[in-house]
């Protein structure tokens, strides 16, 4: 299996955004009101993904979209935190009790919940949030990234889901899931994720993927996310 996608894969541009997209968003921005951010607790080592995570939470506090996301101030998920409290967004942190040391509780929270495990935490995250993106991480980003897209591949929920590939990070998650898709192992066809490269593009993305869905809702087509 190769690892590494080519310069032309799909994985390494913004799929389906189309050129209207960028300019109707604001008009559409409603749609999202909050976004859960799921990405390491360590900062990694490429300067890009500080500079993605940054940036990120510049996005959304400019556009008045809250983040979601794990709490802590430790890693990148500390990074996109304090961008977000810098330019005056909101933001809801949920986290474990275990973990409130661990991974230092953000301060500067709007809301913090302190849950009783790690399945209150990643289900009040997905409850709170209408939309997802995983920047670079570790196992955790993993883990929860991939929890969102099995949930949305049994049809439990609508909301986008989108892989920030910042630098090619996850060509070989990508990869994997068509070696998935390629040997017969998604029955029901590809996953239902968005994928950048590129954090400018992410929320007019996920804004788009949102206003996609609240149309085939209107028009009775339930199976949207599996025609992503
Ligand atoms: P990581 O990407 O491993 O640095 O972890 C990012 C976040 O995911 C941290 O807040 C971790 O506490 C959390 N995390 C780690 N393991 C899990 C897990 N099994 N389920 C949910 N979240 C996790």
């Amino acid at each position: 299996m190769k690892t590494a996608l080519k310069r032309d894969h799909p994985a390494r541009r913004t799929q389906r955004l189309t050129p209207g997209v960028t300019r109707c968003h604001i008009r559409n921005m409603s749609i999202v009101k909050r976004v859960c951010v799921y990405c390491g607790s360590n900062q990694g080592h490429d300067p890009r993904f500080i500079a993605a995570a940054r940036r990120f939470g510049e996005i959304l506090a400019a556009n008045r979209t809250g983040l979601v996301y794990g709490g802590g101030s430790t890693g990148l998920m500390g990074t996109v935190a304090r961008a977000v409290r810098d330019h005056g967004g909101e933001i809801t942190g949920i986290i474990p009790e275990f973990l409130k040391a661990q991974e230092r509780i953000f301060g500067d929270a709007d809301e913090i919940v302190v849950t009783a495990d790690m399945h209150e935490r990643k289900r009040l995250m997905f409850e709170r949030a209408d939309a997802f993106v995983a920047l670079p991480g570790g196992v955790g980003t993993l883990e929860e990234v991939v929890e969102q897209l099995t949930w949305a591949q049994l049809g439990r929920h609508k909301k986008p889901i989108l892989i920030a590939n910042i630098a090619g990070f996850w060509d070989p998650l990508i990869v994997m899931f068509e070696h998935l898709l390629n040997l017969g192992f998604l029955a029901s066809g590809p996953l239902g994720y968005l994928v950048t490269d590129n954090v400018d593009d992410i929320l007019p993305t996920l804004v788009a993927a949102a206003a996609q869905v609240s149309e085939a809702e209107k028009q009775g087509e339930p199976e949207w996310v599996q025609r992503l």
